[in-house]
């Protein structure tokens, strides 16, 4: 299940560029407006019996359609996180391209880590992995993950991968998608090996390129090829 607290968002990277959801190219172009949705409060919400909405042992994306460290949703993030904390029977995918402001953006009581936060970087080229991944690895987190999404390059993430549960791997989802090399992609998963961390190849994006051979594939195609190839390396927690 999704959940977005808020919408809205604006590029940060270059991984930005043909963003699937505020692109020149997508539905939701020119919403840079930070606001709130009407689901924010969403994991505490009751029933009439005062039981909860969504069950325990739920998984909540989170932020998976903005960013959770937008400067903007500051004052909201402090109440989200409190629902968080409160929801210690739901585990929390959170994913982020601002992880440089994780340390300005924590509760008073977040000492070293939510148990239920499942916290991933994305990182869409060897520039943004050698800056963000030594802050994200240095940062009081519980459980990371790492997001190479869209995947713009060959990154080399091996020196990065000690401490990270997962590495998600995903290509572009836009009529100008950038190529996504199926060698950059294995190349990721042998890291993951060497390192005994879980792989999941999400998606080859609109433009694939294996064997030589450069490919266009429908939007709808992208999560199936990706699956069919039959490359995830999966672990016991089954979150990603
Ligand atoms: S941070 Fe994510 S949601 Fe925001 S513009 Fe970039 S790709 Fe899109």
């Amino acid at each position: 299940m999704n959940w977005e607290p808020w919408t809205g968002c604006y590029p940060i990277s270059d991984g930005c560029r043909n963003c699937y959801f505020y692109g020149p190219h997508a539905k939701r172009y020119g919403q840079n407006t930070i606001e709130k949705t009407d689901k924010f409060d969403w994991p505490i919400r009751t029933n009439a019996k005062g039981e909860y909405n969504i069950k325990g042992g739920k998984i909540l994306a989170t932020c998976f359609a903005t960013d959770f460290f937008l400067p903007e949703a500051d004052e909201w993030r402090k109440e989200v996180w409190k629902m968080i904390h409160q929801r210690q029977d739901i585990e929390f995918l959170i994913l982020t391209k601002r992880i440089d402001r994780f340390l300005e953006s924590l509760p008073d009581d977040w000492g070293d880590g939510y148990g239920n936060v499942n916290l991933g970087c994305t990182v869409e080229n060897q520039e943004m992995a050698d800056y963000r991944l030594p802050l994200f690895l240095s940062y009081p987190i519980k459980r990371r993950f790492i997001a190479c999404a869209p995947l713009l390059e060959s990154i080399d993430l091996s020196k990065y991968l000690h401490g990270i549960e997962h590495v998600t791997v995903g290509g572009e989802t836009s009529r100008f998608a950038r190529e996504c090399n199926y060698e950059w992609v294995l190349s990721i998963r042998e890291q993951c090996i060497s390192s005994n961390t879980t792989f999941w190849f999400k998606n080859t994006g609109s433009l694939f390129k294996r064997n030589g051979e450069l490919q266009k594939i429908n939007p709808f195609k992208q999560t199936s090829y990706a699956k069919e190839l039959g490359i995830n390396i999966l672990g016991d927690r089954r979150l990603f």
